[in-house]
């Protein structure tokens, strides 16, 4: 986008506006401190380019229009969002710079595909993934990215600009002083990070990606989420890497993969806007979910890691201490709140877009409905995670629950995913008091199982 606004050979004017908050779905705690953090970074870039970032505030659509206008802008450029307001804001804006006669150009660098390029021979778009992905392949590759300019030319009067710190975005408070020990948000994070996967992680990819405790993944998500890298770009740097050696075809493959699943997502986002509030499938605005007044702890429980499912409290103080949480046991946590505790599914997204860096509506979204079962799933049966038999088979030896959850430390691992069942004096030897060091379980997830698929097999019959 910068590289073909400047190939006009006009100045530029950059420019960075925060929305003011509309719902539920404006960006939450963790993801503003991200965007303070990356701000900062960007606006030191500008800064060497040559053209200062300008801050501002308010409804994108009227501050663009007006600014194009009193600058007799020769065109408009801006990057795609999928999210179903922003769609909105940018029709809005193209009809009133056409007004104007103000050409506007848009991009979609953070993508690999648009929304109506991966469809079905009907002419639809897909339901399930796994076709969504053969059909993805049979499509031209990406386009290559470029290269970033060197310099911008900028306006010789200097524009009105906020500073950084009057968007409020930094949340001031402890919670988030632990993420500089995790993260470096910005793009030079971004290329770090890539590279330290390459190096040590991609090879193993296919047998590491579900082990929460091992460095199997690329924590690339919140770079990704915010364009500080594009999938392009990694879509080619693991191209490149697969060159040099083509025994490397099956991890490279399944990683990016991996990066599919975020294009489908999106286009499931943009086919169903409505899905971010409501089930895709129907027939789950009639699941018997708790009332709200009556799940108010055990929701606050399954927050702070205090449920007595180690795995669980592991991710959920994962969550909250890194900003971030593993896929495998995102899936785990999310099928507890909903299918354990019948917790509405919105409830758990909310939590995770209000702590999670990566928090991305097509993708959270996405997560939640189909870890709940009403969304696009291909399964024939409804998935009930075993929170006790996903951890001994993903964290056989409880490293992952012993970094998260200190005071299970001592406990083996033969007893680590189910201390409840250790016989007294193992729990003694390990320090463990049940309901003092660790709380006893909330609820018997055997019991709950039941009483989740006689709930699904109810809605099943309703709708027939
Ligand atoms: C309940 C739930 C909520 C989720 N919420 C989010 C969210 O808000 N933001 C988010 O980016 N991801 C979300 N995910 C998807 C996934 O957990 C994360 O993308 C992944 O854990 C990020 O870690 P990574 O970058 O190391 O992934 P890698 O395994 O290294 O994958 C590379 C990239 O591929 C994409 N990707 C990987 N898995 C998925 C997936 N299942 N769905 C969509 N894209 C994927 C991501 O952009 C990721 O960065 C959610 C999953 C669940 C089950």
């Amino acid at each position: 986008m910068l590289t073909e606004a400047n190939r006009l050979g006009h100045p530029v004017i950059p420019i960075f506006i925060l929305k003011n908050p509309t719902d539920s779905w404006s960006p939450g705690g963790a993801t503003r401190w991200w965007l303070h953090q990356s701000l900062k970074q960007l606006q030191s870039t500008y800064q060497q380019l040559g053209a200062p970032l300008v801050l501002q505030k308010g409804d994108p659509v009227t501050i663009v229009s007006n600014l194009a206008e009193q600058h007799q802008a020769a065109g408009v450029f801006y990057d795609k969002c999928f999210e179903p307001d922003a769609l909105q804001e940018e029709a809005q804006l193209a009809a009133l710079l056409g007004k104007k006669r103000i050409p506007i150009t848009a991009f979609r660098t953070n993508y690999l595909f648009g929304p109506n390029d991966v469809l079905n021979n009907a002419g639809d778009p897909y339901q399930v993934f796994t076709p969504y992905w053969k059909k993805s392949l049979q499509l031209p590759p990406p386009a290559q990215p470029v290269v970033a300019p060197k310099q911008i030319q900028s306006v010789s009067t200097p524009i009105e600009s906020l500073m950084l710190e009057d968007l409020n975005l930094d949340p001031q408070m402890s919670w988030s002083e632990t993420f500089f020990e995790y993260w470096q948000p910005g793009e030079y994070g971004a290329q770090d990070t890539l590279t330290h996967f390459l190096e040590n992680g991609l090879n193993g990819y296919l047998s590491e990606r579900d082990k929460p405790a091992v460095e199997g993944v690329s924590t690339l998500s919140p770079y990704l989420h915010f364009g500080e890298i594009s999938p392009r770009q990694v879509w080619y740097v693991v191209k490149a890497w697969l060159k040099k050696d083509s025994s490397r075809q099956k991890p490279a493959d399944g990683f990016l993969r991996q990066l599919i699943w975020r294009e489908f997502a999106t286009q499931m986002l943009v086919h169903r806007p409505d899905t971010v509030n409501t089930p895709l499938k129907e027939e789950f605005n009639a699941f018997p979910w708790e009332p709200e007044q009556s799940y108010s702890p055990t929701l606050k429980a399954w927050q702070q890691g205090r449920t007595g499912y180690p795995i669980v409290d592991a991710g959920m103080r994962q969550l909250w201490a890194t900003g971030w949480m593993h896929n495998r046991v995102r899936m785990i946590v999310a099928s507890f709140l909903v299918k354990d505790l019948f917790i509405p599914w919105q409830e758990g997204a909310k939590w995770f877009w209000d702590t999670l860096l990566d928090a991305d509506l097509a993708n959270n979204t996405f997560g939640w409905q189909w870890t709940a079962g009403c969304g696009a799933d291909a399964a024939p049966y409804f998935r009930v995670f075993n929170p006790i038999l996903q951890g001994e088979k993903f964290d056989p030896n409880g490293d992952y629950v012993k970094r998260w959850v200190p005071e299970l430390a001592y406990l083996n691992k033969k007893w680590i995913h189910k201390p409840w069942e250790a016989p007294p004096v193992i729990r003694e030897e390990a320090e463990v008091k049940a309901g003092k060091t660790y709380p006893n379980r909330i609820v018997d997830h055997h019991e709950a199982r039941t009483r989740a698929l006689a709930s699904y097999q109810e809605i099943r019959a309703q709708k027939a």
